[in-house]
C-alpha cells in the first residue's frame, strides 16, 4: 500500500489552480494590504500612490515576463474567462465569422454559443484524437470565406496538447483576421513570448502556471486592435468625460482594481522570471515520469500526446471500468491526493477525444511537486485500479 500521510495534501490539481504559491507571492499580497492599502489611481495621498505604484510595477513585471514591449497593453482582469469575454464580445459583431478549434474551454465556447445565437457564424475545426489542432485544417477553414477572428487555446486543459498558435497568427493575419489565444494552460508552464507569437489577443489566468492568486488574470491586446470595453465606470481620471476614456489600460479596468491580487501576480511574475526555466525543466521531468507510470497501469487510457511529444504538465486518464469521480474520491480520501475528475469545463475538448460521456481524471503537475509525489500518486493509482 502506498504510504499515507493523512495530514498532507499531495496536490495534483495545478491545471485548475496552482498550490502552494511561492512565499514571495503571499508576502507581496500582505504588503499590498498593509503598506499600500489606498485606492489605486484615486487620490494623491501616500497610500493611494503606493497602491498605484504596486499595480504599475506588477504590470511591468508581467509585461517583461511575457515579452510585451508596452505594459499598457496588459490589462488586469478577474481571470482568463473575463479577458476572453472582453476580446470576443468586444471584437466580434453580428454577421462576422469566427473559426475556432474544437478543443476550447467553456470560457471560449459559451461566449461563442451566445454570439452564435445572435447572428455570428461560428465554424469549429476539429482537432485530432490526441487533442492536437492542425494548422493546415484551420488554414483551409479560414480560406473558405471571410473571417473576422481565429480563436485557439495555446494548450489544452484536458489533453495537455500544445497548439501551433504561432502558425495560426500568420494564417489569421494573411486572411485579414485577428488571432485570439486562450493561454490559461500555457503561461508559466511554457516560456511564452506574446510579442514573438504575433497574437492580437492573449488572455490568461493569474492563478494557474503563473503562480499568482485567484481572482486575477491578464489580457494582452495588441496596439493594432481596439475592442470595445465590456464594463464602463470609474477609471480614476477624466471624470468629467461622459464616456469611458479610451486610454489603455484604464479603458478596460473600470472600478477599483484587485490591488492585493495584482501585487501577488506581480511578485509571481518576478519569481518566474528568475526560477521559471528551472521549474519548467522539473515539470517536464515529473510529467514524463507520471506519463510513463500511468501508461503502465492496466485498464487506463492516457489522453493526449504520446510519450516523447511535447505537452504542458497536464495528463488525463480514463479507466475502462472505474469511474473517474470514484478514483478522485479514493485518491483524496485514502491518500490525500488532490486531482480533478469530470469534464473540466471543456465539453468540446472531451467530445473531440471521445470522453464526453465518461469524463476523465486529470493530473495537473506544477510548483511544489517532487518525483516522490509522482511515485506516491502512481502507487495509489495502481492500488485503486488493481
Ligand atoms: N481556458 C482554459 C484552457 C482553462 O483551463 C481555464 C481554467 O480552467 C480557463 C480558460 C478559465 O480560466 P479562469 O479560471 O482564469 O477564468
Amino acid at each position: 500500500m502506498a504510504e499515507t500521510d493523512a495530514s498532507r495534501v499531495v496536490y495534483f490539481d495545478h491545471a485548475a489552480t496552482s498550490w502552494p504559491k511561492p512565499d514571495v507571492v503571499l508576502d507581496a499580497m500582505q504588503r499590498a494590504m498593509h503598506d499600500a492599502g489606498g485606492n489605486p489611481g484615486r487620490g494623491a495621498h501616500r497610500l493611494a500612490v503606493a497602491a498605484s505604484r504596486t499595480i504599475l510595477e506588477a504590470r511591468g513585471a508581467v509585461a517583461g515576463l511575457l515579452g510585451v514591449a508596452e505594459p499598457r497593453n496588459i490589462v488586469f482582469t478577474a481571470g482568463c474567462t473575463e479577458g476572453l469575454n472582453v476580446a470576443i464580445k468586444g471584437l466580434i459583431r453580428r454577421g462576422d465569422r469566427v473559426v475556432v478549434s474544437s478543443m476550447e474551454h467553456n470560457a471560449v465556447a459559451r461566449p461563442l454559443n451566445m454570439l452564435a445565437a445572435a447572428g455570428v457564424i461560428v465554424d469549429v475545426v476539429r482537432a485530432d484524437e490526441y487533442g492536437n489542432v492542425d494548422a493546415d485544417a484551420v488554414e483551409l477553414a479560414v480560406a473558405e470565406r471571410e473571417t473576422r477572428a481565429v480563436i485557439c487555446q495555446h494548450a489544452s486543459n484536458v489533453t495537455g496538447s500544445i497548439q501551433p498558435v504561432g502558425d495560426l497568427a500568420d494564417i489569421a493575419h494573411d486572411a485579414g483576421a485577428v488571432l485570439i489565444v486562450d493561454g490559461a494552460q500555457a503561461t508559466g508552464h511554457l516560456r511564452v513570448d506574446v510579442g514573438a507569437l504575433g497574437a492580437d489577443v492573449y488572455a490568461s489566468s493569474g492563478h494557474k502556471g503563473l503562480l499568482g492568486p485567484q481572482g486575477v488574470g491578464i489580457l494582452y491586446l495588441s496596439s493594432d486592435i481596439d475592442p470595445d470595453e465590456l464594463v464602463q465606470g470609474g477609471s480614476g481620471g477624466n471624470s468629467e468625460e461622459p464616456m469611458q476614456p479610451r486610454l489603455r489600460p484604464d479603458r478596460y479596468e473600470a472600478g477599483t482594481s484587485n490591488t492585493p491580487g495584482i501585487a501577488g501576480l506581480g511578485a509571481a511574475a518576478r519569481y518566474l522570471a528568475v526560477h521559471g526555466d528551472e521549474l519548467r525543466v522539473l515539470e517536464g521531468e515529473l510529467t514524463s515520469r507520471m506519463h510513463e507510470g500511468l501508461l503502465g497501469i492496466e485498464g487506463l487510457r492516457v489522453l493526449g500526446p504520446l510519450p516523447g511529444e511535447e505537452r504542458v504538465p497536464v495528463i488525463s486518464v480514463v479507466h475502462e471500468r472505474i469511474d473517474g469521480d470514484r478514483i478522485a474520491f479514493e485518491l483524496d480520501r485514502r491518500y490525500g491526493i488532490a486531482v480533478r475528475a469530470g469534464l473540466h469545463c471543456a465539453p468540446w475538448a472531451h467530445n473531440t477525444v471521445g470522453t464526453l460521456d465518461s469524463g476523465a481524471l486529470r493530473f495537473g503537475i506544477g510548483y511544489g511537486l517532487t518525483s516522490a509525489d509522482v511515485d506516491y500518486a502512481l502507487d495509489a493509482m495502481r492500488e485503486i485500479c488493481a
